[in-house]
């Protein structure tokens, strides 16, 4: 294999580290734990991104989660092109916001829904509401979820926390410095698939918490996926008074139409959005219980605000991806073909090339973990893969025009473009990838 060209991408990316930490706006972006250097991406069209460079790639990133139809999806880059002839921004109500709202209440059944700007925005929000409606302070939270980086939530959290402090796990202390201990204090962390810890700490603790906040499937843990022993202690919350938050940021609109809630059956008091609900563009929102969301301002008294929340652009793009799943119900049913055999591609693949593999996978996510074939359902599980080995193996696939997750710990993502053409390549360059890891 001739190394790939990465000329471009190099002189950005040295360009990029003079003016920005690390060179990056979002630290898994950074490549730090596969190596070499990030790829700076020109264009991306359906199932494919083109670099700096003029290599193209198979896309299993898929912008963290959002583009589920696949790049430039003509219905997403319509809508955005017709709501830009009406302006960009108007800081006054506009009918996007009314229509986006009607369209996810519908779908997902929660009562009250409010647009900001981010997945960390909408649980940041979603536990002020919690603290407020209940008068409690605390927050219960589970080891190798991650709920994006409010202070609060620093704490014992998956993602670029455990790509970057690999090693560091199993402490208690903030994920992060310069978050004060005092804030930590406030977020209690229990095992994830573990009800008789769960039950155990609300048994002790429920009357001062304000709200249970989870994935109902991990994706930033690698994938994890509940048990119902876990679901069943999750539901039991309630009987204390305790809110359950569902953060649906990552599984929301992917798993199935409602998400991981419609999937596995939950009952969330609130829910948080990301991700799809904005079709690639900035959105994150959180909903509920009328009785519940009614505490937010104006109508109620906890404050929370946004300049450019309900952006007209944003709504549009979400508007449109959430329509286009909408009409096209088997859709789900055909990321989940393709993501099936794509988990079978690939332990064929690693057994025969005598790499010990374990996958993961629900709907249209997947994680290929560096270990032994078993059960990974926590956070310690997911810790012990082979980092070193999946460097290597994601470098060969990169060089072999694969992007998948520059990261051990985090899913990945097939889209409605991704098609038997691009499924066969994927196993190809696996099967040399792993021969060569
Ligand atoms: C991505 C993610 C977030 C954070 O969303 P941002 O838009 O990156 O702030 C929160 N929770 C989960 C489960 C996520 O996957």
């Amino acid at each position: 294999m001739t190394a790939p060209d990465t000329t471009r991408s190099e002189s950005l990316f040295a360009r990029a580290r003079a003016v920005t930490p690390g060179g990056v706006n979002s630290p898994v972006r950074a490549f730090k734990n596969v190596g070499g250097v990030p790829r700076f991406i020109a264009s991306a069209r359906g199932a494919h991104l083109t670099d700096v460079d003029g290599q193209t790639y198979i896309d299993y990133v898929g912008s963290w989660g959002p583009m589920i139809l696949g790049h430039d999806h003509p219905a997403v880059r319509g809508a955005i092109a017709d709501a830009l002839t009406r302006g960009t921004s108007f800081g006054a109500p506009s009918a996007g916001e009314v229509e986006l709202a009607e369209l996810v209440t519908r779908i997902t059944g929660a009562e009250r829904v409010r647009f900001v700007n981010s997945g960390t925005e909408a649980t940041m929000s979603a536990l002020r509401l919690a603290r407020g409606f209940t008068g409690r302070k605390y927050i219960l939270k589970f080891r190798g979820n991650y709920h994006g980086h409010a202070d609060g939530l620093l704490v014992e959290a998956g993602s670029g926390l455990l790509t970057h402090s690999a090693g560091q796990l199993g402490t208690s202390a903030p994920s992060s410095a310069g978050v004060p201990e005092e804030y930590a204090a406030l977020t209690l962390v229990t095992e994830y698939n573990d009800p008789s810890g769960l039950d155990a700490l609300m048994r002790e603790r429920g009357h001062e918490i304000a709200a249970v906040i989870f994935e109902p499937v991990v994706g930033n843990a690698g994938v994890l996926l509940p048990t119902p022993e876990f679901l069943a202690a999750l539901h039991r919350v309630g009987e204390r008074g305790t809110l359950l938050i569902a953060d649906e940021v990552m599984t929301g609109f992917r798993l199935s139409p409602n998400g991981a809630t419609g999937l596995l059956g939950l009952r969330p008091d609130l829910t948080c959005w990301g991700k799809i609900i904005g079709g690639g563009l900035p959105v994150g929102a959180y909903g509920g219980r009328a009785e519940v969301m009614d505490f937010v301002s104006p109508q109620g008294p906890v404050y929370q605000a946004g300049t450019l929340s309900g952006n007209p652009l944003a709504m549009a793009a979400g508007l449109a991806t959430l329509r286009q799943l909408q009409a096209d119900p088997g859709v789900y049913a055909r990321l989940e073909a393709y993501t099936t055999r794509l988990a079978a591609g690939l332990r064929d693949a690693a057994r025969e090339a005598g790499v010990p593999l374990t996958v993961n996978h629900v709907g249209s996510m997947l994680t290929a973990f560096f270990q032994p074939e078993g059960q990974i359902r926590t956070y310690a599980d997911a810790a012990r893969s082979d980092t070193a080995a999946f460097a290597a193996w994601f470098q060969a696939m990169l060089a072999r025009g694969v992007y998948w997750a520059p990261s051990q710990f985090e899913s990945i993502f097939v889209s409605a473009a991704h098609t038997d053409l691009e499924l066969n390549a994927t196993l190809d360059a696996a099967r040399a990838a792993y021969k060569g890891a």
